[in-house]
């Protein structure tokens, strides 16, 4: 999961800018982090988040945002609160990624590429239990594949779908680029449902089409690997 890092890290400062307005305290008075850990169930890894108090012998601001009833508030305000002012137009209309309006701080300027409010409000669902809400991502699919697109115009590039999943098909090499979500592995032996038909459905199209190798011409992508970096994607394609 290429976005996995980034993922982690913009939900840690996220947790932290919104711990500390819970707490009526400066966000950096609280140290936050992330520490390896082997994924369940998995042969990678992931990460455990952590919040101490930036003083030594500090107030014991970390073990209270730790107990039940505080960090369900957290929760509660990183879904409502937050969530309405990052998403509001304001905010979503001029920051892409992070500014120094919801994530960026002067503190945490070391990892700034990294922050993403949209990966903070995935995060945060799936951290309080609820469902994925994928819109965030897959609403913006044509903005996040015009730069793709329009540097392969003249060999017949378009965006295409396949099964519930948009691709990019590059005509001239064959090859499908799938778009998942960033929080979508892009490691075959952990596809979800409708990345799994979605591979099925390209390889079968791409087969018809007389290639000797359409396993090897389907590919799956996620959209913050995409939006970051559509070069990589532009050089698969075109390989
Ligand atoms: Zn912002």
């Amino acid at each position: 999961m290429p976005a996995g890092l980034a993922a982690l890290t913009s939900f840690a400062y996220y947790l932290r800018v919104i711990a500390a307005h819970e707490l009526d305290i400066d966000p950096q008075e609280l140290r936050i982090g992330i520490q390896p850990i082997a994924a369940p169930g998995t042969n990678t890894y992931t990460g455990r988040i952590f919040v101490a108090d930036s003083l030594e012998n500090g107030a014991g601001y970390a073990p209270y945002i730790g107990t039940k009833d505080l960090f369900n508030k957290v929760l509660e305000r990183l879904l409502g609160y937050g969530a309405e002012r990052f998403t509001m137009e304001q905010h979503a209309s001029i920051c892409d990624t992070s500014c120094p309006d919801c994530l960026r701080s002067y503190d945490n300027r070391q990892v700034h590429a990294l922050l993403d409010w949209r990966l903070a409000l995935d995060i945060s669902e799936l951290a309080a239990g609820q469902s994925l809400d994928t819109s965030r991502w897959f609403e913006r699919i044509n903005i996040l594949t015009s730069p793709v697109l329009e540097t392969l115009k003249d060999d017949g590039a378009t965006l295409d779908t396949f099964g519930e999943i948009q691709a990019i098909v590059l005509p001239t090499t064959k090859k499908v680029a799938l778009l998942g979500h960033p929080l979508w592995t892009v490691h075959p032996d952990y596809y979800n449902s409708a990345q799994a038909a979605a591979v099925f459905e390209a390889i079968d199209k791409i087969s018809r089409l007389g290639a000797s190798n359409p396993s090897d011409l389907v590919s799956m992508w996620d959209l913050w690997t995409l939006a970051r970096h559509p070069h990589r994607t532009i050089e698969w394609l075109n390989k």
